[in-house]
């Protein structure tokens, strides 16, 4: 696939816009999983996991996620699984209890089991004091072994980024990293209970990159409050002067019935879909003119870096962190909340603290939900990841490939397409369906009409764009 055109970068009162519109507001998933989470069953037992972790090939190298759902304070659009401390002991007993479940999970594997990808997210994973992230990076090198190649990133958050940290990420072998941007302008920082200047951003990149960590993620989000066409172009001018070698730009997902503290974001001064979809044009546009390419949904890249030549090429996958490079199929989630894939099915960790305790403590694995993939999820997924990552799929080939019937694909999904095909969002010539370059911004409508859990009732999705 080749993504160079800057996005469905759609006449602001062309019809393209009328059509993004109707549908903006649309409530779908993400699909950075399918099935996707909501649908995963309380009843999946951990002895089904354990089944699953011993039956991992020691050759291949798998992923690791590291959850640290911690930080200092709450940023009011946060959608993320995490809790407040200012104190020192919690996160102390936290690394303590990681390092017990990185040991229990190693010992259901393959010994010195091959790694390709590490990931810190929480929370804010630097927020570890110096002594107990370098134990727990320990205990993974202790029972991992690491390709020559690992990529071994962590999210960070500005605010906490000094030289110290740098050095310390250096001596764990941190070799990507992401800072949570959002925006530079002040009264939308204000606004969103972040107050982070361009000063204190500089410097954390700078700290970063004196240690040699020069593979620098920074993530933009648009549609928060206050934000204006013009205070998005002056932080992505702000953004393109750090020279990071990607970027995210995430729609803010408004969901305060799940996420009670974005109640302190007032909901009158939040663009509305017409001003979103001119928010994400102007920055795509704006990416476009410093010569970053649009990749997928919402991540922009140069065209020598990695991810922009797996988009290239399709080998760009997708996974709980957007769109990667990592190619592993297991990706096995650590932490309380985390969430895992391996090729049978989905895993998440108890997001009940305690309960992850618990079960630590007690020697079994912390699994709170999971799903085992039948042959139809399978072959949905790998629908649903084409059209996520390559803006089309061939749906005979895909149902030949996993043995499934192609007339229930067809009866189940084609009628959903409809509308959409009228709309100039997707094409379909036989079985070969493909997101139309006006229709991008809505791919993950087209990804729905395959997705046979949505209309099942679970789940209360962020709207569509
Ligand atoms: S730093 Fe990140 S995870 Fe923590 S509250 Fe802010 S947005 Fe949420």
């Amino acid at each position: 696939m080749e993504v160079k055109a800057p996005l469905a970068h759609n006449a602001l009162n062309g019809p393209m816009t009328n059509v993004t519109l109707k549908y903006a507001t649309r409530a779908v998933p993400r699909y950075t999983s399918y099935p996707t989470a909501p649908h995963f069953d309380v009843g999946f037992g951990a002895d089904i996991y354990a089944e699953w972790l011993q039956s991992v090939d020691p050759l291949v190298p798998i992923s690791l996620y590291l959850h640290v759902p911690f930080c200092q304070s709450m940023c009011h659009y946060c959608g993320c699984y995490t809790k407040i401390t200012k104190k020192e002991k919690p996160l102390q007993d936290y690394a303590d209890m990681l390092v017990r479940e990185i040991a229990l999970v190693a010992s259901k594997l393959p010994d010195q089991q091959l790694v390709s990808h590490i990931h810190w997210g929480g929370g804010t994973p630097s927020i570890l004091p110096r002594d107990a992230f370098l134990r727990v990076v320990d205990v993974v090198k202790a029972h991992f072994t690491f390709t020559s190649d690992i990529e071994h990133a962590i999210e960070l958050d500005p605010r906490t980024v000094n030289p110290d940290l740098a050095q310390t990420l250096h001596l764990a072998g941190i070799n990507r990293a992401s800072l949570g941007v959002q925006d530079f302008d002040l009264k939308v920082q204000e606004a969103v209970g972040r107050v982070q200047p361009y000063a204190i951003v500089k410097a954390s990149v700078e700290a970063l990159r004196a240690v040699g960590i020069e593979e620098i993620n920074l993530d933009l989000m648009y549609g928060l409050p206050h934000q204006t066409r013009e205070t998005i172009r002056n932080s992505i001018d702000l953004t393109a002067s750090l020279n990071p070698t990607r970027l995210a730009l995430f729609g803010y997902a408004h969901v305060p019935w799940m996420k009670k503290h974005q109640r302190l974001i007032k909901e009158e001064l939040l663009p509305d879909a017409q001003e979103r979809i001119a928010l994400f044009d102007d920055a795509c546009q704006a990416l476009a003119d410093y010569g970053f390419e649009k990749i997928g949904l919402d991540h922009f890249a140069k065209s020598d870096d990695p991810l922009a030549i797996a988009a290239r090429e399709g080998s760009m996958r997708r996974n709980f962190q957007g769109y990667t490079t990592d190619e592993a199929d297991i990706l096995i989630g650590l932490g309380a909340s985390s969430i895992g894939k391996m090729p049978q099915g989905y895993i998440q960790n108890s997001p009940d603290f305690g309960g992850w305790v618990r079960s630590v403590e007690a020697g079994e694995l912390p699994i709170a939900r999971g799903l085992a993939m039948d042959d139809d999820d399978r072959a949905r997924a790998a629908i649903i990841m084409s059209i996520m990552t390559a803006y089309q799929v061939d749906i005979a080939m895909v149902a030949k490939d996993f043995g499934v019937n192609l007339d229930a694909i067809r009866a189940s999904s084609y009628g959903y397409l409809d509308e959409l095909i009228a709309d100039g969002v997707a094409t379909r010539e036989g079985d070969l369906v493909c997101v139309t370059h006006e229709g991008r911004p809505l791919v993950r409508l087209v990804a729905a009409a395959f997705d046979a859990y949505l209309h099942k009732g679970k789940g209360r999705h962020s709207v569509a764009v």
